[in-house]
């Protein structure tokens, strides 16, 4: 099990801070690469093939780190989103729950430029799944003097697993899939970049930018900006990134 914390600078303390959890893990699967496909790269999605970027923005490769099977590339398309509304009821649907979909599908629908989403009415389907709800209070472990920190509140989390798909129609593939947690209790304006932030991550972006001016950068900011450039370029490295993800056992 691997933690990656990241916090913002004491500035901008005052906006709640995006923290991300990440959780890998092996259901199972003995942690040996002699069984599990060999590192290789899929073709790249179109989406991300046609992506030129005239301005030479450049990116934030350098602070994505591959997981033990390589990036999280995907490569099954469209990538299924399953938003879930947790405890509430929906006769019990209100306004800022709406506000909190409606944001939650405007990211799905920013991404799907550069990567085919699509929104399933299916858990069981989901690749991606997002859940309205606060993300659990966990202490830290501060690197600096080995103490456990109290927990900050975050606005949301996301994490990953590995497992095996097996289907009767397809190849068994080594898979993985995305849990995010965004808090229904922030201000409804912090639910889109949460979001947006969130699912750069659950496609592949596995780090931050130190720049406020993408959407991956670590930490809230007051004008969150939309997906950048920089974030595009970011995301087709990845993708162009050797993975044992998608391919058969
Ligand atoms: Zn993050």
């Amino acid at each position: 099990m691997t933690n990656l914390q990241r916090k913002g600078p004491r500035a901008l303390a005052i906006f709640t801070a995006i923290l991300v959890l990440a959780v890998g893990q092996w259901r199972g699967i003995p942690l040996s690469a002699a069984n599990l496909p060999p590192l290789q790269a899929h073709p790249l999605p179109p989406g991300l093939a046609q992506w030129q970027d005239t301005a030479n923005s450049g990116d934030y490769f350098s602070e994505v780190k591959p997981t033990e099977v390589g990036y999280l590339v995907w490569s099954k398309f469209p990538i299924k989103v399953y938003i879930f509304m947790g405890e509430e009821s929906p006769a019990n649907n209100s306004s800022s729950s709406k506000k909190w979909v409606e944001a939650v599908l405007q990211a799905v629908q920013e991404w799907s430029v550069y990567l085919p989403l699509e929104v399933v009415n299916q858990p069981d389907d989901a690749e991606i799944t997002i859940l309205r709800s606060r993300p659990p209070l966990r202490p830290s472990l501060d690197p600096s003097t080995g103490q456990l920190q109290l927990p900050r509140v975050r606005s949301a989390e996301t994490s990953y697993e590995f497992y095996i798909r097996k289907s009767l129609d397809a190849p068994t593939v080594l898979s993985h899939r995305f849990n995010i947690q965004i808090s229904p209790n922030q201000a409804p304006i912090y639910t889109l970049p949460s979001a947006r932030h969130e699912l750069g991550h659950a496609l592949g972006i596995w780090g931050h930018s130190p720049k406020e001016t993408d959407a991956l950068y670590f930490s809230q900011v007051r004008n969150s900006p939309p997906i950048s450039p920089r974030d595009i370029n970011t995301l087709k490295r990845i993708y162009e990134q050797p993975t044992r993800l998608g391919w058969e056992l």
